[in-house]
């Protein structure tokens, strides 16, 4: 009789030797990587699993112990990987893949005027925003970016083409004081932007943001429309801000405050606000944007590209604030959507401007590009690190190129020596999406066609340029 008891308890709590029916079910097993979870103990697991059921993340632990615990309806072996969150690529106006390489090497304002503006009020359609959209994502899928924060125009494209590629986005119609592509005025854009916010409100991959282009383009009135619209329907805000030094010096001049000052004052810090490059603040605006609980995303590429300065990121960390690592658009600001590149970067930019080989280590270049990435687009509850409860974005990375090998450290390879193209698998919401580098879920020859088809019309009226 005891000994039927024992047997029955070994059933139901799962002991080895309890049987099969015992396990815990889940859809798919990650085994066998070297899980760098980027969770608040920063734990890296040797031999390491992840389990899925659905879209989220059920355990994170050895192999060993998750196999005792789970059966699987589906296994991924990552023998010899890298198993890590998804990065978040915070900044990035997807849709100018397009435009890529177009006119480099310029002036901000030539570069805008002579350039950007013309094409995109000839180019910029739903057509090519949604075509534009879809090449980015190829480019982000493999180069291991699960989440990216968009800023652009005809974004209804852009929410339809990254779920289509089952990526995640944080998707903002571009508000501006003077005419855009797609609105006229800024009161159409922003009752465009109200009925996208109620159309994608709830999407398991789109959050619908409010993305006023920035202090300088838009006006006061604009700024707090744009503001009230966040608060009231919960979505965050996306915005540029500090981004040069004619920016700050204008609006100095115009209200006799700093852009932050400016911004906060007008109410916009009322939403929950992801600011773009953040790069002429002072302490006390540094101090201003970590207690209004304002995220930053610093470009490091974009950033050098346009000399606009070298963001205070270890200042901003320093004073409170989260910052995330964005790539900004491919034409012209960058020339590729690459977070392996920006954290690279953003490490030897902090050591540089600050004299201190010491500064921004590489555990935290990829906290920019992970966990806090998350924490400055206020969403890290759902993702930026690999912990049960959270979705299950996540990317397996091979090690065994030759820029790879040895590795003794195992953040120093991933942000010094290993590449976007060492990305061979990646999870967005529990789905593989890209499997043995190549991506599942978009068909990567039409968008070649689509894409050679809308450059060619570009090149065009390129050419017919005086
Ligand atoms: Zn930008």
């Amino acid at each position: 009789m005891r000994c039927w008891r024992v047997v029955i308890l070994a059933l139901a709590l799962g002991f080895p030797g309890g049987g099969r029916a015992a396990l815990e079910r889940v859809d798919l097993l990650v085994t066998g990587g070297t899980v760098v979870t980027m969770d608040a103990e920063r734990r890296v697991i040797e031999n390491g699993a992840v389990a899925i059921r659905g879209s989220d993340i059920v355990a994170v632990g050895p192999t060993e112990e998750l196999q005792r615990r789970y059966r699987a309806r589906q296994r991924l072996r990552a023998d010899g990987r890298l198993i890590l969150p998804g990065l978040i690529n915070a900044h990035t106006h997807a849709a100018m893949a397009l435009f890529r390489g177009v006119a480099d090497d310029r002036t901000l304002e030539e570069w805008l005027r002579n350039y950007i503006f013309p094409l995109e009020a000839k180019h910029t359609t739903a057509e090519f925003v949604y075509w534009g959209t879809k090449l980015a994502a190829l480019e982000m899928i493999r180069g291991g970016i699960t989440t990216f924060a968009d800023m652009y125009y005809f974004e209804e494209e852009v929410a339809r083409a990254a779920s289509e590629a089952g990526i995640r986005v944080v998707a903002g119609e571009t508000i501006l004081d003077f005419p855009a592509p797609d609105f006229r005025t800024p009161a159409e854009a922003l009752r465009y932007t109200q009925q996208f916010i109620q159309r994608w409100r709830g999407h398991p991959l789109v959050v619908p943001a409010v993305a006023p282009h920035s202090v300088y383009t838009c006006s006061a009135e604009t700024l707090r429309e744009a503001a009230a619209l966040a608060r009231r329907t919960g979505a965050p805000l996306l915005i540029h801000l500090a981004e040069s030094k004619l920016e700050v010096e204008g609006i100095r001049k115009r209200e006799g405050r700093s852009s932050v000052q400016y911004a906060d004052e007008l109410g916009l810090f009322e939403a929950r606000v992801l600011a773009a490059h953040c790069i002429w603040v002072d302490a006390a605006d540094q101090e201003r944007l970590a207690r209004r609980g304002v995220g930053c995303a610093h470009n490091p590429t974009s950033n050098m590209k346009h000399a606009s300065g070298i963001a205070p990121v270890v200042a901003l960390r320093a004073a409170g604030v989260a910052v995330g690592l964005g790539t900004d658009g491919v034409a012209g600001s960058n020339n590729d959507l690459n977070l392996f590149e920006e954290m690279d970067l953003a490490a030897k930019l902090q050591k540089v401007s600050t004299g201190d080989p010491r500064a921004l280590p590489a555990r935290e270049a990829l906290a920019l590009a992970t966990i806090e990435g998350a924490r400055a687009l206020g969403r890290e509850q759902e993702i930026g690190s690999l912990e049960p409860g959270k979705r299950a974005d996540l990317i397996l990375l091979r090690r065994d190129a030759p820029h790879a090998i040895p590795f003794y450290d195992v953040y120093s390879q991933i942000v010094y020596s290993l590449k976007a193209s060492d990305v061979d698998a990646s999870l967005i919401h529990g789905r593989v999406v890209l499997r043995e580098g190549r991506v599942l879920t978009v068909d990567e020859g039409e968008v070649k066609r689509q894409a050679a088809r809308l450059v060619a019309a570009v090149k065009e009226s390129l050419a017919k340029k005086p």
